[in-house]
């Protein structure tokens, strides 16, 4: 394993560094940087900051790889307090929520996934939002697309999310070109075997981004790279897409200046708000999952 990776996991294990970053300030400002905060009160403020700016927001619950049906009801539970209190504040509209299913029982079957799923689905229906289903490693994939084929038979709007690192990708893309679907380049640590690496990876984002703006869904481009921000607006005129029929997607907390760039020049900018307690496993892990993923948070600190 790189060193990097592996000191990275041992910090991520560790409660005494965990209590260490939370207070101090420094890196109290770099959790807040990236992470709303811990509770739906946090999240909520965080929403509504984003949405008054001309910006919508997609919200992640933290809390993945659950092994008890008992914690995968938490997880579920969190997403539907923040779903009332998306309501209540009328920031529905503006705001959907993305769930990782390992988060509500993937890990135990797939059949309690899909449940937990559907109960999010049920709420954010009845809210007036929508769904967008996080999608993990490669070993994942098939059964996450299977879940999501059977939400959609009750809430189509549901989101894919495809990752360009795969080979598969470009076939997914085809299949789902008229359906609401996130490109990302993926953060997983894959093996050749199954996915790109290096430039590769930027060019199937191309090749996928061109097969959605095709069809006749709705593509979410998740990518803070500047390249590929450019070579999608260039696309998405030559395939006579107007603002709105498809959108761009960032980080909280990475390149916020081109994020309200990109609105006041018409185009629809969705940000990624994670929260929860969980927060400090979703920064190390980032971190640790693929070592391009350090200097990826380490960039956002000095180009604050
Ligand atoms: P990178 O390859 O990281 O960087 C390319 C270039 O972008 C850099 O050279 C630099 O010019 C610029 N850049 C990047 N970061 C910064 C920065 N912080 N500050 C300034 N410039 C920068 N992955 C999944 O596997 N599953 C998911 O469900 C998923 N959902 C996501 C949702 C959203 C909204 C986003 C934005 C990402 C998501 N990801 C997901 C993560 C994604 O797969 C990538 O790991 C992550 O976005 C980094 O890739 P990148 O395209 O931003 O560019």
């Amino acid at each position: 394993m790189h060193p990097l990776r592996s000191l990275i996991l041992a910090a991520a294990g560790n409660d005494a560094i965990r209590r260490l970053v939370a207070t101090a300030p420094v890196s109290r400002d770099v959790v807040r940087r990236f992470v709303a905060g811990e509770t739906t009160a946090d999240a909520v403020a965080v929403t509504r900051e984003v949405v008054a700016s001309g910006r919508s927001v997609t919200l992640d619950h933290l809390g993945e790889d659950v092994a008890d049906v008992a914690h995968a009801d938490e997880n579920v539970r969190a997403y539907l307090e923040l779903l009332d209190a998306l309501h209540a504040e009328q920031l529905a509209a503006r705001a959907e929520v993305s769930v990782k299913l390992s988060a509500v029982g993937q890990k135990l079957s797939e059949r309690v996934a899909l449940d937990n799923a559907s109960r999010v689905c049920a709420a954010a229906e009845q809210c007036g939002t929508t769904v967008t289903l996080d999608m993990e490693d490669h070993a994942t994939t098939d059964s996450t697309l299977r879940v999501l084929a059977e939400l959609r038979r009750t809430w189509p709007s549901t989101g894919a999310v495809l990752q360009s690192y795969l080979h598969r990708t470009l076939t997914d893309c085809g299949r789902l070109a008229s359906t609401r679907v996130r490109l990302v380049k993926g953060a997983y640590a894959e093996p050749a075997a199954v996915a790109f690496g290096g430039h590769e990876v930027d060019l199937n984002y191309v090749r996928c981004a061109n097969a959605l703006l095709a069809g006749d869904g709705y593509p979410m481009f998740a990518t803070h790279d500047p390249r590929l921000v450019r070579i999608v607006g260039e696309r998405a005129r030559w395939y006579d897409r107007k603002p709105g029929t498809y959108e761009y997607q960032m980080l909280f907390g990475v390149r916020p200046d081109e994020q309200r760039r990109l609105a006041q020049e018409g185009e629809t900018v969705r940000v990624y708000v994670p929260y929860g307690s969980q927060w400090y496993g979703y920064l190390m892990r980032r971190l640790a999952e693929r070592p391009a993923n350090t200097t990826f948070f380490a960039r956002a600190l000095v180009s604050h």
